[in-house]
């Protein structure tokens, strides 16, 4: 990875910045795992100030600070928007950092340094996946507008992220959405005539143009990932798990269609074309697949994953969906229900816990079943409890829930830089609505990951099971109440004359 010289850090635009120890700081817990080190919800001990510290990770780097972090810091201080997140300031740990008895840590690094941040309850992801969550539409529409216009605001200041997803986004309990984690992000220049690196974006929500090796790439490639973390909020689950780049083109090509001349003019001259393209006809079948969505969901959603990026809908465009603009409206923030905090990080080990005792709990109702059928004295006993085991009536062992791959973004390809273990996001749950048609009641949540409550799944894709079959389910949520005009909330109101006030961001 390059490297800064240290001096470079915070010198310029605000002297003030890392000069406070992060002895100012309390930790309260771990919250996440971030791409280059651990995320730690804090206080402040002077004003009790809750924020959320990201440490730096420095002991894979032997010259110097991370330009990764160098990147995101510089990126982050140009931007200033309710929908992205603040770094507040930076703060080091100047000798070796103690452990928990107060002695040094063992670990080789010399000093600590940390990003503060503002505090925010919850991620998407985690919050989508807490047992028995419901999204109304106007909260979807909610969230949606939020990420589409931090994203326009990043994409006016000519910043990419590159890595839109659910463990991203986060939500605080006001029901404000924002974009982080800006450490893949850089700036761009208009004419995408820059040479940029196509290993970006974690693998699920990546677009086919970075798939099939492209350099020259500009703000679409975010769109189609906010492309699918809304069929992900429609649908209830991931729509394109992939384990490597051919499957994760192969699950592309299988709901957008074959990337050929006619739609796409130029794709046969990308880099990987030959190697990723299908090996037979393949037709779109989005608008069949996800038909119970609702008319004008489907239409957004058409035109966020559309194969070519040159034709792929803008930030800006997307906030003037219609979509945003009928009944049900995206709600207010403010009228969202408060959770307790949930980060993907909490959820997982939540869920690894549940795991472990459920496990446990069977062992020990099979062991006490054995124990009661058997009137065989000891030395058969063992044998006979095998047999027993392997004959017990009933299904065949099914998969451990969330015994998914664990995803490394970019199929762990030599040279590929981001390493953020992805163990599925958080798996394939069925965490939201059945559908999008507003027209019934709240969202099913099912603990069962990758089988959900809908009607037969109509199955999709090439044998990868659950994970990728699409169910078009009747409609069942509500519209929700609380809707509003929007008029003053993140991405502004009708009253603003759609998409006028995003004029000042530059
Ligand atoms: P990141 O490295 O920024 O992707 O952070 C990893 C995880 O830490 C995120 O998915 C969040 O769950 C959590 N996290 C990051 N920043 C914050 C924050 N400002 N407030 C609360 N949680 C955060």
């Amino acid at each position: 990875m390059a490297i800064a010289g240290a001096g470079q850090l915070n010198t310029r635009e605000a002297p003030t910045w890392g000069s406070r120890s992060v002895d100012c700081f309390e930790k309260l817990e771990q919250i996440g795992e971030g791409t280059y080190g651990q995320v730690y919800m804090a206080r402040e001990i002077r004003t009790g100030e809750i924020v959320a510290l990201k440490k730096i990770r420095m002991d894979n780097e032997r010259e110097g600070f991370p330009i990764t972090a160098i990147r995101e810091i510089k990126i982050l201080k140009k931007l200033h928007h309710e929908n992205v997140i603040k770094l507040k300031e930076i703060v080091t740990s100047p000798g070796p950092e103690k452990d928990d008895q107060g002695r040094p840590d063992g670990n080789k690094y010399k000093g600590g340094i940390y990003m503060v941040f503002e505090y925010m309850d919850h991620d998407l992801t985690g919050l989508a996946d807490r047992p028995g969550m419901r999204f109304s539409v106007p909260q979807i529409k909610c969230y949606m507008r939020q990420l589409l216009t931090g994203l326009h605001y990043c994409h006016v200041n000519q910043v990419l992220h590159r890595d839109i997803k659910g463990s991203n986004l986060l939500i605080d309990n006001e029901g404000n959405l924002k974009l982080a984690d800006f450490g893949l992000a850089r700036s761009y220049s208009i004419d995408h005539n820059g040479n940029l690196t196509n290993r970006v974006i974690t693998l699920w929500y990546r677009p086919p143009e970075l798939l099939l090796g492209t350099t020259k790439y500009g703000p679409a490639v975010d769109m189609w990932s906010v492309g699918c973390i809304f069929a992900e909020l429609l649908h209830g689950k991931p729509i394109f798990p992939g384990k490597d780049e051919p499957e994760q083109a192969s699950k592309i090509w299988e709901l957008c269609g074959a990337p050929d001349e006619n739609i796409w003019p130029g794709v046969s001259k990308y880099p990987w074309y030959n190697n990723l393209k299908p090996t037979r006809p393949l037709k779109r079948r989005l608008r069949e697949v996800f038909r119970h969505f609702d008319r004008h969901a489907l239409e957004l959603l058409e035109k966020m994953l559309t194969l070519d990026p040159e034709k792929r809908i803008s930030a800006k465009d997307a906030l003037d969906a219609e979509y945003f603009w009928i009944d049900p409206l995206p709600c207010d923030p403010k009228s969202l229900p408060k959770y307790e905090a949930s980060h993907e990080f909490q959820t997982k080990k939540k869920r690894q816990q549940q795991r472990q005792h459920d496990e446990a709990a069977k062992r020990q109702k099979i062991q006490h079943q054995q124990q009661q059928h058997s009137r065989i004295p000891p030395p058969m006993q063992q044998q006979s409890g095998q047999a027993h085991a392997q004959m017990r009536p009933g299904p065949p062992n099914a998969p451990m829930h969330g015994s998914q791959p664990q995803l490394v973004a970019g199929g762990g390809g030599p040279g590929h830089h981001y390493g953020k273990p992805r163990g599925g996001p958080s798996g394939g749950s069925n965490r939201y609505p059945q559908g999008g048609n507003p027209s019934g009641g709240g969202y099913n949540h099912h603990p069962n990951r990758g089988s959900g409550p809908y009607p037969p799944p109509q199955a999709y894709g090439r044998g990868a099971g659950g994970n990728s079959s699409y169910a078009g389910g009747p409609p069942n949520y509500s519209q929700g109440s609380g809707s509003y005009s929007g008029a003053g909330g993140p991405g502004g109101g009708r009253g603003n004359a759609r998409g006028q006030q995003y004029n000042n961001w530059q």
